[in-house]
């Protein structure tokens, strides 16, 4: 038994913590599939999926069970040893895709920094210190390090920390001759979003995947593709490369990675892995066996036939009711996205106010994601009920009648 707990509201938020949210009014306290109520007992459909984490949905039986059974054996030995867990999940995420070498961290922004130092010190050791230019792409979301911040194209997110790391440039999104025009043999690592989640839910264009994979093995620069959003199902595919055809070099994962539970990984080739040696990276908690326990558990019941099937077809169902929805109220023009990443974009006259269609949605008791202020964004649990979504966007459409008619 824990001891009784204070009770605390929202207005605690300003009074305790560092202002760097602005969380909705309502505090979540109780989550089931797609359904999560708040402290007064109010239920909400979550199309939000706690920024694609909850791939499963909440307390998913499964996940439920692969946290409590670790919980009870082993929780933290740190990477002096290893653990049962993180083995069994390397060999799961190295059997899956087309790495052969896995590292373990907790979050997305650690994932891309693993990564962005492999390129670089793969780059060094290869080449010399002259090839460490990484282009990346304007708009880009890669976390909140320094350094992630400094490749992601966003000076919103960059600007006012004083010196950013150098040796980046970002071009335009799509746009291969840009690519071409700025890569050189100073390039160590283009690094590609195969959806840009945060900015928008733009998906790239094949031909731009394949050309930014030709220009690299022409330069010797390696190709990164940041998953964290698009990867473990998202797509319908187990990773969004697959739905390509094109296979990076690094490859980022995180967010629906852990279902929940905070993990990252970065995936490699055996032969780029050798030059993060003993020493050269790391950290105390990644591949922690409570969070590879419940990756495991996710990769299971998202890597089936059935689960990435059922994605696509969900994606059908949503795709056709939000365009009706859009139409009916001009509320937007355009539907896009892949599988369980939907983005739709404004119309002219509701641009630039994505957080009013959040706040009218979640009136109607359902969370949905802004992508920019221009994009509302659905990151759904990969396997919610149809009935869920039929009666999540019931709740939209009342939302954008409402919204529209005021
Ligand atoms: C969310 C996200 C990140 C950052 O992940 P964190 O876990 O927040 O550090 C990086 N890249 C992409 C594409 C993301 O969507």
């Amino acid at each position: 038994m824990s001891a009784p707990q204070a009770p605390v509201q929202r207005a605690d938020f300003d009074q305790v913590m560092v202002p760097n949210y602005a969380p909705a009014a309502f505090i979540p306290v109780r989550g089931a599939g797609s359904r999560v109520w708040d402290q007064s007992g109010r239920e909400l459909i979550d199309f939000a999926g706690g920024i694609a984490v909850n791939v499963l949905g909440h307390a998913h039986p499964a996940l439920v069970g692969a946290l409590t059974e670790q919980a009870n054996k082993l929780w933290h030995v740190s990477n002096v040893f290893t653990n049962e867990p993180a083995l069994r999940l390397a060999h799961k995420l190295v059997d899956a895709t087309f790495a052969e070498r896995a590292f373990f961290c907790n979050s997305g922004a650690e994932a891309n920094e693993a990564a962005f130092k492999l390129a670089r010190r793969v780059a060094h050791d290869r080449f010399g210190p002259e090839k460490h230019e990484i282009i990346a792409t304007v708009n880009s979301f890669h976390g909140r390090t320094l350094f992630t911040v400094s490749v992601g194209g966003q000076p919103k997110y960059s600007d006012g920390f004083g010196p950013k790391i150098t040796g980046i440039s970002h071009v335009p999104y799509n746009d291969l001759e840009a690519l071409k025009a700025q890569i050189s043999d100073k390039t160590c690592a283009v690094v590609i979003e195969p959806i840009q989640g945060e900015s928008g839910v733009v998906p790239a264009d094949l031909a731009y995947l394949k050309g930014a994979r030709e220009l690299c093995d022409k330069h010797n620069a390696l190709l990164i593709f940041d998953e964290v959003q698009t990867g473990v199902g998202r797509t319908g595919e187990l990773f969004a490369y697959m739905h390509y055809g094109v296979t990076p070099d690094i490859l980022s994962s995180a967010k629906s990675l852990g279902g929940g539970f905070p993990i990252g990984a970065m995936l490699t080739t055996e032969d780029l892995a050798k030059h993060l040696a003993v020493g050269t990276h790391g950290t105390t908690y990644g591949g922690n066996p409570l969070a590879c326990a419940v990756a495991n558990a996710v990769l299971d019941v998202v890597n089936t036939p059935e689960v990435l099937a059922g994605v696509k077809a969900k994606h059908a169902r949503f795709k056709a009711r939000l365009e009706q929805i859009g139409q009916q109220y001009g509320l937007f023009t355009q539907v896009r996205g892949v599988g369980l990443l939907i983005g739709c974009v404004l119309s002219e006259a509701w641009k630039g106010k994505a957080k009013d269609v959040f706040n009218a949605a979640e009136k109607e008791g359902l969370m949905v994601l802004q992508a920019g202020p221009d994009v509302v964004r659905f990151a759904p649990s990969l396997v919610v009920e149809d009935a869920d979504i039929d009666e999540g966007l019931d709740r939209f459409e009342r939302a954008a009648a409402k919204l529209t008619q005021a």
